[in-house]
């Protein structure tokens, strides 16, 4: 039986592009026993099973966009919901976006679904930009050029900095030095959450 972990549950991670965040978010749901919940994979998944709403986020998905807040709250509310009864809880990862996604998840509180903690993984933007453009040859992704890696740092920046502030001022922000190994990452989360 693995250890009872008591604590927050219901949480979200906050990294810029390149800051490991998939990985931590993996780990960290493993440890906890609750649902990595990637709000990517739930937006593909939809579109894949050309749903009405896979069909609405399919354009913004193509040109690596966001896709409108209400359809992705309606996305991700089941499964938040299933995240809640099936694991008692979650780590979000890729959610919120921006700081309406991030009101709109707080005005969850009445399902018990609002985010008990929000973890920053902190990465320089030029490091990041460094491990991004290290990566592109690597996974094929022609796409990243510098421009394109510039622009997504750039896009997170301005829809993020707010999401990070309205954490903060809500008392639930907790931030970890994202530039160590990520086993030595991993255990900064992990000693956030009062875990070993
Ligand atoms: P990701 O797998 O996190 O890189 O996300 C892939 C794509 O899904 C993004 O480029 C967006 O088009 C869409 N997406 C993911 N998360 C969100 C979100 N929280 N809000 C809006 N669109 C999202």
């Amino acid at each position: 039986m693995p250890p009872v972990v008591t604590g927050p549950r219901r949480l979200v991670l906050l990294a810029r592009p390149g800051a490991g965040k998939s990985t931590q978010a993996e780990r960290l749901a493993a440890r906890l026993g609750v649902v990595h919940l990637a709000t990517g994979d739930v937006l593909r998944r939809e579109v894949a099973s050309a749903t009405p709403l896979g069909r609405a986020v399919a354009e913004a998905l193509e040109h690596g966009e966001l896709a409108p807040d209400e359809l992705v709250m309606s996305a991700i509310v089941p499964d938040l919901e299933e995240a809640l009864t099936r694991g008692g809880g979650f780590v979000l990862d890729g959610f919120p976006r921006d700081l309406p996604q991030a009101r709109a998840l707080a005005g969850l509180s009445a399902r018990g679904l609002e985010p008990q903690l929000a973890l920053e993984i902190d990465v320089s933007v030029a490091e990041c930009r460094r491990r991004l453009l290290a990566r592109a040859p690597l996974e094929g992704r022609n796409d990243d050029n510098a421009e394109t890696i510039d622009h997504r740092l750039a896009s997170y920046e301005a829809e993020m900095a707010p999401v990070i502030d309205f954490y903060r001022e809500e008392g639930i922000l907790r931030v970890v030095d994202g530039e160590r190994a990520p086993d030595e990452v991993t255990k900064l989360l992990f000693g956030e959450l009062g875990l070993d």
